[in-house]
């Protein structure tokens, strides 16, 4: 990363830890295949089992509940399967409206045995709703995020797990923007099962792992040389299994002091934003939230416009969701929590991560007013503009 850019988009990736960067680099030095029974294969084995290990003591699981896929996007898609679980199949799959698209596009499930579960205005899933909408089906998946990836909001797992056990149901949770940032234990969580990335963490890309509660059995999606215990064949990244490793272990390590870091820098830059524009609206601000993500929309504001705007004044920011290859988007998390179209088209985030300090969010601070002041005096006036 350039030195002289402010980075402020780690919801969409983190920037490699320097322990995911060792790791990896010693990775690549050439242990062998990590199914051959040679030293070089062992070594290989050896590495991706340590990392097995941080990546389960990061959730609270035992390595053998972790099974590495190539992100989290895979892990969803393997989990939300009828045949999950076991013992016949699951007829419906309830995820909640604020999800992330790899869980809004419900894996292997038909579309029409798919419900969508309603959330208030934070972003929280109606617990009343989901007691109903159980009571619709005999044998229910359902799936509901630790926190969102566009507002921070965190939901209720633990009592959302005790009413989807009551009705007969597992629960998935997609936890990638939560772990290593506010406790993620599988156990207190309550959850059946659990998906991970290593690139919200300070690992690299493209490496995860579904993290499974011990008797729940899934369906490849991968079928061929066994690896992974049959559940997710292909020889292993294992450069990319070590450097999750790394980041788990780092993450996890320096977690409660980082939460404590991470609330107060933000809390300086939702204090800034609002003391320069008293009519800025945050988003999910009633409700828990994890403590680097802040999501606002200044009124009158086009996102498209100003993050170009905040990019050439060297500040990398998101508008909520980054995953549609370079496409502003209208955020269906803004829609489902019932945020009128045009608010939501200004919608701005802001998320830091371990390396972000004071200096970036003056820097930040300082550009936004420019670059707000500007924007909407130009919008206001386009001809102006022109
Ligand atoms: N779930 C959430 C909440 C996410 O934020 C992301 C990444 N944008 C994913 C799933 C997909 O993860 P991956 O990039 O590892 O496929």
């Amino acid at each position: 990363m350039a030195t002289h850019r402010t980075y402020l988009d780690w919801n969409a990736t983190a920037l490699l830890r320097p322990e995911a960067r060792d790791a990896m680099l010693r990775a690549l030095e050439g242990p062998g295949n990590a199914s051959s029974v040679h030293a070089e294969g062992r070594a290989a084995r050896q590495l991706i089992e340590s990392a097995r290990a941080e990546v389960a003591a990061l959730v609270g699981a035992r390595p053998v509940q972790v099974t590495f896929t190539s992100g989290a996007t895979e892990a969803n898609t393997m989990a939300l399967t009828p045949s999950v679980g076991g013992a016949g199949r699951r007829d419906r799959l309830f995820v909640s409206a604020v999800e992330h698209p790899s869980v809004l596009s419900s894996g292997r499930f038909a579309p029409e045995e798919v419900e969508i579960l309603p959330v208030d205005a934070d972003g929280v899933v109606d617990l009343d709703a989901l007691r109903i909408a159980l009571a619709r089906s005999d044998r229910p998946l359902v799936a509901v995020m630790l926190a969102n990836n566009e507002t921070g909001v965190i939901q209720p797992i633990a009592p959302i797990a005790q009413i989807v056990h009551e009705a007969g149901g597992l629960l998935h949770v997609d936890a990638v923007q939560g772990a290593g940032r506010i406790e993620c234990d599988i156990e207190v969580l309550g959850a059946d099962l659990m998906s991970l990335s290593a690139h919200k963490l300070g690992g690299p890309q493209g490496i995860g792992a579904l993290v499974r509660r011990n008797d729940i059995q899934v369906e490849p999606l991968i079928r061929g040389g066994g690896q992974e215990r049959g559940l997710r064949a292909g020889t292993e990244n294992v450069a990319a299994i070590a450097g999750f490793g790394a980041a788990a272990r780092a993450a996890a390590a320096g977690r409660q002091a980082e939460a404590t870091r991470m609330a107060d820098l933000r809390e300086r830059a939702e204090a800034g934003l609002k003391a320069a524009f008293p009519q800025a609206v945050i988003f999910g601000e009633g409700a828990a939230r994890l403590p680097n993500t802040s999501l606002f929309a200044v009124s009158g504001l086009k996102a498209e416009t100003a993050l170009i705007a905040f990019d050439l004044n060297g500040i990398a920011l998101s508008s909520g969701a980054a995953c549609s290859s370079g496409k502003v988007a209208a955020s269906t998390v803004l829609k489902g929590m019932g945020v009128e179209p045009a608010l939501a088209a200004g919608a701005l985030r802001l998320s830091l991560g371990w390396s972000t300090g004071e200096h970036d969010i003056e820097k930040w601070l300082a550009a936004l007013t420019k670059v707000v002041s500007g924007l909407l005096i130009k919008q206001q006036n386009p001809v102006m503009a022109a």
